[in-house]
Order: C-alpha cells, then sequence, then structure tokens
C-alpha cells in the first residue's frame, strides 16, 4: 500500500511521470485537473463551478476541490493506493488529505518534487498536446506524435488546453509559487519530500523517481 504525490509547477511532466508510474506501480493515477475537465465536458454543475476559476489559471476553492477527490478515493480501485497528480495544491488541500488517508489508515508516503525552472515550464506548456480521447500527452517538439494531430496509442484527435494561453501560463506558475509551493516545506517537515531534477529526458526523469519509490514498496 502506497499513497504518493507528484509535486510541481504547470509543466513540470506530474502527468507524464505520473502515467508511466501508474503502469508500473500498478496504481491509479488521480488528476485534480483531468477530474475538472472530465466534469466539465460533461457539463455537471461541479464543471461550471470550477470552469470560472480554470479559465483565469486560479485554483478552483478548496472546499470544492476537496470533496471532489474524497470523493474519487473512495473507489475502490484507490484501496491499495494512489498515484495524486497535481492534488493537494494548498496547505489546507494538504492537511485535508492527511486526515482522509488517516481514516483508511493511510497516509502519504512518499512527495516527489519535480524540479523545474521556469523558463523550461513555459516552454513545455507551450508545446502541449493532449489526446482528447486517452489523455496521452505530447509536446511538438519534445516528444512529438507520428501522424501529425493524431495520437500514436488510440487514434484520437490531439488538443491544445484552453489554459495553455500564455497570460494563463504565467498566472498558474504565479499561483503555484505563491499558494503551491509552501507544501514543500509542509511535507519536508513530515520527512516524506523527495526533490526529483525534472530537466532531464522524461526516461531518466523516471529513472530517478524508480528509484525514489523502489524502497517504498517493500
Ligand atoms: P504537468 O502535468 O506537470 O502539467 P505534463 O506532464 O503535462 O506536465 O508535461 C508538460 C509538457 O512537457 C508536455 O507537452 C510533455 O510532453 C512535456 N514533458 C514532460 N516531461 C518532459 C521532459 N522530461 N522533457 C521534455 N518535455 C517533457
Ligand atoms: P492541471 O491539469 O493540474 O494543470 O490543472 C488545471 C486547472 O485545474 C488548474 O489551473 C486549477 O484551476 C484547477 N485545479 C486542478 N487541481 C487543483 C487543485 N488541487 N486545487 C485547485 N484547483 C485545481
Amino acid at each position: 500500500m502506497v499513497d504518493i504525490i507528484l509535486l510541481g509547477g504547470p509543466g513540470a511532466g506530474k502527468g507524464t511521470q505520473g502515467e508511466l508510474m501508474a503502469e508500473w506501480l500498478p496504481l491509479p493515477r488521480v488528476s485534480s485537473g483531468d477530474l475538472f475537465r472530465a466534469n466539465l465536458s460533461q457539463e455537471t454543475e461541479l464543471g461550471k463551478q470550477a470552469k470560472v476559476y480554470m479559465d483565469r489559471g486560479e485554483l478552483v476553492p478548496d472546499e470544492i476541490t476537496i470533496g471532489m477527490v474524497a470523493d474519487r478515493i473512495s473507489e475502490p480501485d484507490c484501496a491499495n493506493g494512489v498515484v495524486f497528480d497535481g492534488f493537494p495544491r494548498t496547505v489546507a488541500q494538504a492537511e485535508a488529505l492527511d486526515d482522509l488517508l488517516a481514516d483508511m489508515g493511510r497516509q502519504v508516503n512518499a512527495v516527489l518534487n519535480i524540479e523545474v525552472s521556469e523558463d523550461v515550464l513555459l516552454e513545455r506548456l507551450a508545446g502541449r498536446w493532449t489526446c482528447s480521447q486517452c489523455g496521452e500527452i505530447y509536446h511538438r517538439l519534445f516528444s512529438p506524435e507520428k501522424v501529425e494531430g493524431v495520437c500514436d496509442k488510440c487514434g484520437g484527435a490531439l488538443y491544445q488546453r484552453e489554459d495553455d494561453n500564455r497570460e494563463t501560463q504565467l498566472r498558474r506558475i504565479r499561483v503555484y509559487q505563491e499558494q503551491t509551493s509552501p507544501l514543500q516545506d509542509y511535507y519536508q517537515e513530515k520527512g516524506v519530500l523527495v526533490d526529483i531534477d525534472g530537466e532531464q529526458s522524461p526516461e531518466a526523469v523516471a529513472a530517478e523517481i524508480r528509484e525514489a519509490v523502489q524502497p517504498l514498496l517493500v
């Protein structure tokens, strides 16, 4: 049983690495951003509430976000652990997650802090394309699809996220610095923070993560 958090700015590679981890562990990857986008496309009430904040590059209020993630991790596939991607993003969310996991007799085992400079974050967000069907993540320059606009894995159409425009990117990076980066201290004090050099190839980042996570699996 292992619960792992992927921490890092927008574009740091959380989704890319989270997918790889989900395969090898194997555990479900729970991405709060993906959950919001699913609500958006299904036009749920929660999706309508979240859209206002997402469009601005701001955080969706804690009570909405925590409730949504709490529902998701109470599902049976999350019983043996979770790879959290993009959650928690505030200290209040981190405290709520501690309580939720404690109620299940669990705790956060590791927080992988994927470190990437602001310039590289912007470069990555600008070139990100995502599959509209399976969610596979591509980059125009660094990891392009074989046939332009078509997902290698499932044949779905690729799209660029609406919040990947320059103004919203900068806002999301600022929001990360102000509201999410304090979680580094929060988890450092708990002794679970592991710094990962995110400015390597995806394969090298994955190898560093594997080395950090392997000892937890005994
Ligand atoms: P996050 O989930 O942290 O926002 P993503 O995993 O979506 O970040 O990655 C953002 C963009 O950067 C994507 O286009 C992805 O293909 C690319 N990317 C991810 N990791 C790397 C890496 N190590 N080197 C180069 N590009 C990467
Ligand atoms: P992401 O897919 O992680 O880049 O998230 C996209 C957007 O969804 C963010 O800019 C926020 O508006 C919202 N969001 C995702 N996760 C959270 C969270 N844990 N807390 C608040 N808002 C979130």
